[in-house]
């Protein structure tokens, strides 16, 4: 079955999820992580560029400007070397400079002071009248214009001045061109640094001047004191080194900077342009915001759009999820619904189960019965194919293997008969049976088979094919003729028992009449002669009598009788039979057998059978042994009788008692046995045989002392 609880309780589901807005957020979530990126990528990217871009803006700045400086120095050295040759002899003279020295001071404000030195570094000369006689023997400028060179000093801070300041110095010649003393200017700082001052960029940008150690030498926009203060953070160490460079350090100021710098030819100063990180990037900071509101405003309309597709999209599935509700409501109940039926197919599955297991135990009880039938049964459809066969066909013919599916007419040689073909033929277009009653098959030319053929009607009352019944009528043949001979034996036997009468009753007078003439002779001869006469008329009297026991038709009469006496009474008649002349009898009779209960007629037929048996199976003479006893602790008697005859084969020591069953052909009835067996059962008695070819049979009887309610003999009468 579907479980269907999830989807029922729709309330709890939708609402702990809060669909709409998950839905919402995920779809945000999904058009704007790439926005996102993009927007991290463009922003570093751009603060790359940017960055990139402020390097070289301010390298070309500190370059440009390091141009302008330089020129300017230049233009100033240039301007200075003009005054290296004065009108003068010596330094005495050098009044007469005065005028010219303080015009050139006035005409050019870059110049801040001029001084002059005797050889021995004494200020001899000053536009700055606090210098007189104050001495630069030490100074480096001195020394090196001394010997003749033009000096640049850079910026430092002069203990002279009390201030920074740039010394250019050469030496001073007079008009014979000898070195008379230095002349020496200072430039007017505040001049160069206006100078400074406007090359100035930006808000946050400055340009100053550093020597090789990073000490400033200019002020800086920001504060940075001349010759007191560094350029950059102690901590990190100087970063203007070389000739030129880029670089972001912490500044003076303890701020982020970008940083420009590139060394002043001739000079140990270096001009650098700073700007703050912060300020260099500022355009990225804009370009930032800008990107942002856009995506704030492009957020909050997608979030809208997704918020309304979303609440469509989760109304449209709560209607959704209602109706799939009401059909899986409906489907739980065809669900049930096909239980039900499941539940009852099941059943009716297990019935046609139970049927077909009926069924195929009928067929196989069916067939089994078929097989069991003693006709042999061989199933045809209506070309004559083989659709079944029992045992029995298969044994009557000797055929192990019968293959179905094959024509029968053509698969077994003697089936392949016209007047089989013809009874099947007019089987399956009468839809009649048809039947050959006596036939015989080329293959048992001394048999005879009775052929019966049956239609097989299918459900629509076609025929479909043919039952064929076999029957091997040879035995009932032969018993038909044994019956008729029986026939002929019960015929023969009564007109022998009247023959027996007509004769019994002359040879009773003739016998009295010799009797009583041996009685009356005198003659001794005679009377022997009679004798003999006598003794061949009894025996002629006993032989009657005997037969007429034998066929004697005659109800059961119980009687007590002398089994002993019948023994030697019955044997005493067939010994004089032909059969017995061979044969020696001996007798072994226990002398207190008790007298038995039972029919004297019976037990003497059954005797006589037996005994005529045993010589019939010793013609060329034999040994005939009677032995009677009683058996110990019980109420009964035994007769054994064994020969020493042919003997009887194992294969036919459960026939022998069945009627008919004779191995004499034309000489015996096969009656003796099962008339026997059938008398001493009567008696409540049993006979059994033990037997080996060539060394002959014993058969044993047992019989009851008593029979039980029977017997209607008067008291003392003992017959036989
Ligand atoms: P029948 O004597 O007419 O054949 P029975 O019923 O008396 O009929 O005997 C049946 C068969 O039993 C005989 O045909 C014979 O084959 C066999 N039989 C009976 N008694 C003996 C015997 N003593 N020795 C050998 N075969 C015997």
């Amino acid at each position: 079955m579907i479980n269907l609880n999830l989807f029922k309780s729709k309330k709890s589901y939708f609402h702990t999820l809060s669909f709409t807005w998950k839905n919402t957020l995920f779809s945000l979530l999904l058009f704007v992580t790439p926005f996102i990126l993009l927007l991290i990528f463009l922003n570093f990217s751009l603060a790359r560029i940017i960055k990139h871009q402020s390097f070289n803006q301010l390298a070309t700045i500190v370059e440009e400007n390091t141009k302008i400086i330089n020129l300017a120095l230049n233009d100033r050295e240039m301007d200075f070397r003009s005054y290296r040759q004065v009108e003068i002899t010596s330094l005495k003279e050098l009044d007469q400079l005065r005028p010219t020295l303080e015009q050139i001071i006035r005409s050019k404000p870059w110049y801040d002071l001029f001084f002059i030195s005797n050889l021995d570094g004494l200020i001899v000369f000053s536009t700055e009248p606090s210098l007189f006689n104050k001495s630069v023997a030490s100074r480096p400028y001195f020394l090196a214009s001394r010997q003749g060179q033009f000096y640049n000093s850079g910026i430092f801070y002069s203990d002279l001045l009390n201030r920074p300041t740039l010394v250019l110095s050469q030496p001073l010649h007079n008009r014979l061109g000898e070195i008379i003393g230095v002349l020496a200017v200072c430039l007017n700082l505040q001049y160069f640094y206006n100078l400074l001052f406007d090359l100035r960029i930006g808000e946050t940008s400055e340009l100053f001047l550093v020597n090789e150690s990073g000490l400033l030498l200019s002020p800086t926009k920001l504060g940075g004191r001349p010759l007191l203060d560094y350029g950059f953070d102690k901590k990190e160490g100087n970063p203007h080194l070389g000739e030129k460079g880029v670089v972001i350090h912490i500044d003076y100021r303890g701020q982020k900077v970008l940083c420009a710098y590139q060394r002043i030819p001739r000079t140990n100063m270096f001009l650098v342009s700073e700007v703050d990180l912060k300020e260099a990037i500022l355009p990225v900071r804009r370009a930032n915001r800008i990107i942002v509101f856009i995506f704030i405003i492009f957020f909050f309309i997608l979030a809208g759009i997704s918020i309304f597709h979303s609440q469509r999209t989760t109304s449209l599935i709560h209607k959704l999820t209602d109706n799939l509700r009401l059909a899986l409501d409906e489907a739980e109940k065809k669900s049930q619904e096909l239980d039900a039926l499941n539940i009852e197919l099941a059943r009716k599955v297990k019935e046609t189960q139970s049927l077909a297991e009926e069924l195929r135990l009928s067929k196989e009880y069916i067939l089994q019965l078929i097989d069991s039938l003693s006709p042999g049964v061989i199933g045809l459809d209506i070309q004559g194919r083989i659709t079944h066969v029992n045992r029995s066909f298969r044994e009557i013919f000797n055929l192990p293997e019968i293959s179905i599916g094959e024509s029968f007419f053509y698969s077994i040689p003697w089936f392949n008969d016209k007047e089989l073909e013809l009874a099947f033929e007019n089987t399956i277009l009468t839809g009649k049976p048809q039947q050959i009653a006596r036939k015989t098959l080329t293959n048992y030319p001394e048999e005879f088979f009775r052929f019966s053929l049956f239609p097989i009607f299918n459900g629509q009352n076609q025929i479909q094919g043919v039952s064929l019944l076999v029957e091997n009528i040879t035995e009932k043949e032969k018993l038909q003729q044994k019956l008729a001979e029986y026939e002929k034996l019960s015929a023969l036997s009564q007109l022998a028992l009247g023959a027996a009468h007509e004769i019994n009753n002359p040879l009773q007078g003739i016998s009295s009449y010799l009797e009583m003439l041996a009685e009356r002779t005198e003659d001794e001869k005679e009377k022997e002669e009679i004798n003999l006469v006598l003794e061949n008329v009894t025996r002629i009297s006993e032989t009657i009598r005997g037969l007429l026991n034998f066929a004697r038709p005659s109800p059961p009469q119980f009687t007590k009788i002398n089994l002993n006496l019948l023994i030697e009474e019955t044997l005493s008649f067939l010994s004089h039979q032909p059969i017995f002349r061979k044969v020696k009898i001996t007798k072994t009779l226990a002398p207190s057998l008790p007298l038995i209960t039972a029919d004297l007629n019976q037990i003497r037929q059954v005797l006589t059978n037996i005994f005529i048996n045993a010589a019939q199976a010793m013609p060329d003479g034999g040994e005939l042994k009677v032995v009677t006893s009683k058996i110990k602790f019980r109420d009964y008697v035994q007769i054994e009788i064994a020969d020493t005859g042919c003997g009887i084969p194992p294969e036919n020591l459960n026939k022998i008692f069945d009627p008919f069953f004779t191995t004499k052909k034309s000489q015996g009835t096969g009656l003796g046995l099962s008339i026997s067996l059938s008398y001493i059962r009567n008696h409540g008695g049993e006979i059994s045989v033990q037997s080996t070819v060539g060394q002959g049979t014993t058969f044993s009887i047992i019989l009851p002392i008593r029979q039980a309610g029977r017997g209607t003999f008067q008291e003392g009468e003992i017959i036989s």
